[in-house]
Parts: C-alpha cells; structure tokens; sequence
C-alpha cells in the first residue's frame, strides 16, 4: 500500500474542507444573487406595470385599454418591457397591437386574476434568451379592474448576475489559495515534531545510540519522545551486556583447541573459531555467511552438516581431509534450533591424527611384541618337547637342541631387557626427573668405544673418532652411553667387513641461536630407504626383519635412542642413502639444564 507522508496528509484533508467549505459558500451565494437579481426585476416589472395602468386609469375606475396601449407603446421599448392588458378575469382586454400579440402567460394571468401578484420566468428558444414575466390584478377602489402582464428580458441582469459570480468565483479561489498555503504551513508545522522523532527512532534502530531524541510540546509525542529514550536506555545496556557476552564468548571459543562451527538451516556459516578456521584452511573473516560447501570443498562434510541438522541426537563421525599430510578430525554435531524455528547445527571438530597415529603404534606395539615373544617361545617349547620325547638320550642332538634353546632364552631376554629399558627411560621422561650431570662427551665416547671393541674388531671394522677433549654437556652418562652404543651397533651391523664408521661430537649454533651438543654416527653401509626413514623409530620397526634377527636385533635399538634423547630434552634424526650409507645425529640442548620435551611414543 503506498504510504503517503503527513504533510501531505493533513495537507490533503485542509484542502479538500477548503474546497468544499468555498464551493458552498460560492454556490450559496450564486443562488441567493440570483434571487435577489430576479426579485428586483420583477419588483421593477410589477412597479412599471402599476404605473402604466394608473396612467391608464378612468375617473369611474376603469381602464381606458386605448391610453394603456398608447402608453405601453411609448413607454415599453425604452424600458424593455412588454405590457399587456387582461380583463379582471383574465381575459385579453384588447387585441395588443405589439408584436408578438398576447404572449402573455396564462398560467400567470390566472393566479393574478385570484388577485395576487404572480411572476416566472422561462427560456425563450426562439430569442435564445431569458424572459422574467410578472403578472399584477390593479385594483381601484378595492376591486380588480385589470391584470397587466409585463414581461423583460433579463439579459442584462443575467450578464450582471455572471459578472458577479465570475469575481466572487475568483475571489473564492483568491481565498483558496491563502488558505491553502496557510494549511501547508500548518500541516508541516503539525508533522516536523512527528518527523523528527521518526528521524530519531530510525537511527536508533539502525544503532546510533547517542542520537538525541527531540522534545516537543505536544502532549503524546511529548510520551513518545520519553519512550523512545527509554528504549535508547535500554538499548545502551542491553548492547552493553551482549557486547560483554560476545567479548566472553569470542574468548572461550577463540581460546579452546576444539574447532566450533556454527552453520544455519541452509549449511551457511554463521559461527567459527580460529581452531576450526585452521583445521579446514579457512580465512576466519571472509568464511562468515559464506555457504559450508563452497568454503571447504567436501562431501562428506557436508553430509555430515545435512545430518546435523536434521537429527534430534547429537550425531559423530570421523572426516578424513585429504593435503600435504592427511588429517583425521573427529566431528560431533548437535542441531540447533532458535525461537523462530530456525534451524541450524553446532558442530565441534577434534583434531585426532595424532591420537589414531598413537592408537596404531600402541596396537602395532603389542601385536610387535606378543609376535616377538612368540618365535622364540615357540622354539624354546618345541626343542624342549622334542628332548623330553627323547632327543635328549641322543648326546649330538642334545647338545644342539639345548644351545637353540639358549640361544632363543638370551634373545628372549634381550627382548624384555629392552622393553624394561625402554619402560624406566619412558618414566623419567615423563616425570622430568632425569638425573643429569656435567660430563666429558670424550669420555662417552671411550665407554662406547670399549662396549663395541670386540664386535668391531670381528668385522674388521674402523672407527673414527673426534671429539674436543673440552667438550662438556649436562647428560645422563649410562642413558646416553647407551644410545651412542645402539647406534654405532647398528652401524656394525649393517655395514660390510672392512668399513669404516665414524662417531663425531662438536657443539654447534642451532637457527634460534641455542648452543647444542651434536653427535653424528656416519657409516658407508647397506643405507635405508626414504619410505621406511619415517617410521624407523618406532618399537620393532624394521626394514629388514630377517637380516636383523639373524644380527641379533630386537627391533627396539632406535626407539630407545629416540627416548633417551627425548628425555634430554633433544631430538635424533636420520639422513641415509641407499647403498651409500646412514647418518644418526642427536642433538641435545648445551648451555641450560635440559628440559625433556613432551612425551612422544
Ligand atoms: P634392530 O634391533 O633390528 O637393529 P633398531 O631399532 O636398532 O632395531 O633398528 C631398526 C631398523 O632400522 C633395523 O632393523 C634396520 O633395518 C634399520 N637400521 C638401523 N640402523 C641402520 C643402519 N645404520 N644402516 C642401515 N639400516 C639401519
């Protein structure tokens, strides 16, 4: 519906009461003149005619009809009237010789024969013009003794009657005009004080808060005004206490580690935190109101979305997202539903990659460790059998049978050793309490150069050795010893007779400008390849099973260098080339006490 302004409103209505008030008065008027014009006329008529027959009057009170002829010839065309003699009666006195003969109306002429003055008027078609008839009985001496009719034309009074009207017509409209433009002034004077609080009103809703709201001396836009500021009190606090609740919430989610995506009934972000932005590499500003399918580019998200929405109970999936590395994200969805019905979903998103990774290793570890302890269990158990069945009467086979099986105990032994080993390092690690103490990496060295002495010397193998005789690190003796012997151990064993290895520790400047203590075991044996590199340092990975059986390996020598170093608050990689050789380097924090990083399995 078109709305019109109340300017224009009130402006409308003064118009429309002045135009009708005028047109009244103005038609009022028009007739009331046009009665008075006509009662002049015909009180002229009537007083012609009264004077024509008194002229015409006989001593014995007739009418001498020759004299009123005459008289009404001499006297009628000057006046422009017409006279007409009728017997009391009503009868024609006398054949009138003017032209045209007896027009007179005898309608009138009857009533004037009752004896009163009668008088109309009509449209003469033929003249095309108006004529005023008067009919008058002339008594004398209390008796009618004729009825004379005059007639007129009232084209003067009419042209008179017009011109009147015409200046009344344009003084009205004169008067129109005034009034009019005194009821714009009125209605604009009426409607500012409304305007002006509709002006406030708007800009409060449209959040201007500090928009003065105008007074006014009316009475009910005075209490409009009072309401409105009201309001724009309530307004101030209210946005006061959402914009602290949004402040809280902005901090809560903005602080949590769980991603926390909002999206209405039609899958469009209405809600992300910086977690969630950053688990789904999106711009946290520019994602808002935009649809979830066009942010990120994944089915299974947004079907997950779908059934969010639509489920009463919360619903949870895993979404694998596919990148440079791929990432498991755990998803809890709950719908929402607002007071408009409006629907919607929260949706939480946990990082779990590391978690399912864990999960493996753990999984992997003890299907690693009850298949490690199996073969040489098995073996035990089927060389004793075989010597209770009887073997053991045979000398030669008993002999064989009880060295496998000594064989098999000490690797059983090894095994557990290890897994006690890598146990005790593990809870140091955890509980930080690693005893730490200033010692001469030379004299690790000599420890390990010893441990190794006999299982190089039977490959014919050399080890270089350099280390600063100066160089001292807050370590743990036995523990690093002991990775240092697991690494140049490995270097023995995959390397050929005759190679050389060499075991070197400096103090170096890490990116960040930390001293570290580096030490590197190089060797130019098999080398491994990049495939297996990242996992090399978990429990019973190996890359050739066999090969490191028939060594003696546990699979377990890398992790336990991977946790003593850990526990010092360091870190060990690998560089190797196939067929070209491997290189193990630990580094380990120099200047201040280490402090073991977060516990990795
Ligand atoms: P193992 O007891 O089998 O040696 P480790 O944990 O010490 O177990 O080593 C894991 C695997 O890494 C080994 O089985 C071997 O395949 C590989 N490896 C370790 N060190 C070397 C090396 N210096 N050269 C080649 N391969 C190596």
């Amino acid at each position: 519906m078109p709305r019109t302004r109340l300017v224009w409103h009130l402006f409308a209505g003064w118009c429309g009461l002045v135009v009708a008030l005028l047109g009244g008065f103005f038609w009022l008027s028009s007739v009331q003149l046009a009665r008075l014009a006509d009662d002049a006329g015909q009180q002229r008529l009537v007083d012609a005619a009264l004077g024509l027959a008194r002229t015409a009057t006989t001593a014995d009170g007739g009418i001498d009809v020759a004299a009123f002829e005459d008289r009404a010839r001499e006297a009628g065309p000057t006046a422009g009237v017409t006279f007409e003699l009728f017997t009391a009666d009503g009868r024609p006195h006398a054949a009138a010789d003017t032209e045209p003969a007896a027009t007179g109306d005898p309608r009138l002429v009857a009533e004037a024969a009752g004896g009163r003055i009668a008088s109309g008027s009509r449209y003469d078609a033929a003249r095309g013009r108006r004529v005023l008839t008067v009919a008058v009985p002339y008594a004398v001496a209390g008796r009618t003794a004729a009825i004379v009719q005059a007639t007129a034309e009232t084209a003067a009074v009419d042209a008179g009657l017009a011109a009147a009207q015409r200046t009344l017509l344009l003084r009205s409209l004169g008067i129109a005009a005034l009034a009019a433009a005194a009821g714009y002034l009125l209605a604009h004077r009426a409607a500012q004080p409304v305007h002006e609080l509709c002006t406030a009103a708007a800009r409060l809703a449209g959040g201007a808060v500090d928009v003065p709201i105008p007074a006014t001396d009316l009475a009910e836009l005075a209490d409009l005004s009072a309401a409105l500021d009201v309001l724009r009190g309530q307004l101030v606090e209210s946005g006061i206490t959402i914009g602290r609740q949004d402040t809280q919430q902005e901090a809560v989610l903005g602080s949590m580690i769980e991603g926390v995506l909002a999206i209405d009934a039609r899958q469009r972000i209405v809600g992300i935190n910086r977690a969630a932005a950053e688990l789904l590499g999106l711009d946290l500003e520019k994602s808002l109101r935009r649809p979830l399918q066009d942010a990120v580019r994944n089915p299974d998200l947004r079907r997950f979305a779908l059934r969010a929405i639509d489920c009463r109970e919360p619903v949870e999936d895993d979404l694998v997202l596919h990148g440079l590395r791929d990432r498991t994200i755990r998803l809890r969805g709950t719908a929402l539903r607002d007071v408009s019905g409006e629907g919607g979903a929260v949706i939480v998103l946990n990082d779990v990659t590391e978690m399912k990774r864990l999960e493996r290793i753990r999984r992997d570890f003890v299907a690693n460790v009850s298949h490690e302890l199996k073969t040489p269990v098995a073996s035990i158990k089927g060389f004793v059998e075989t010597l209770l069945d009887g073997a053991a009467l045979d000398a030669a086979d008993n002999q064989r049978f009880l060295e496998i099986i000594a064989r098999q105990a000490d690797r059983l032994a090894a095994i557990i050793e290890d897994l006690l080993a890598l146990s005790r390092i593990e809870q140091s690690e955890e509980a930080g309490n690693l005893p730490l103490e200033a010692v001469p990496i030379a004299s690790v060295f000599a420890v390990v150069a010893a441990d190794c002495g006999l299982r190089v010397r039977e490959r014919a193998i050399q080890i270089d050795t350099s280390c600063p005789d100066d160089l001292v690190a807050e370590v743990n003796a036995p523990l690093l010893e002991q990775a240092v012997i697991n690494l140049v151990d490995n270097a023995i064993k995959y390397t050929d007779t005759g190679r050389t290895i060499w075991l070197s520790a400096a103090a170096e400047t890490a990116d960040e400008g930390r001293e570290e203590l580096v030490i590197r075991v190089r060797d130019e044996g098999c080398g491994i390849e990049a495939e297996h590199l990242p996992r090399l340092f978990e429990r019973f990975y190996r890359v050739d099973k066999a090969r490191s059986r028939k060594q003696g390996g546990t699979g377990l020598g890398l992790s336990i260098v991977k946790h003593i170093v850990q526990a010092h608050g360091g870190a060990v990689a690998v560089d190797s080339t196939p067929g070209m050789g491997s290189t193990f380097t630990i580094r380990l924090p120099l200047a201040s006490r280490a402090t073991p990083k977060k516990l990795e399995v």
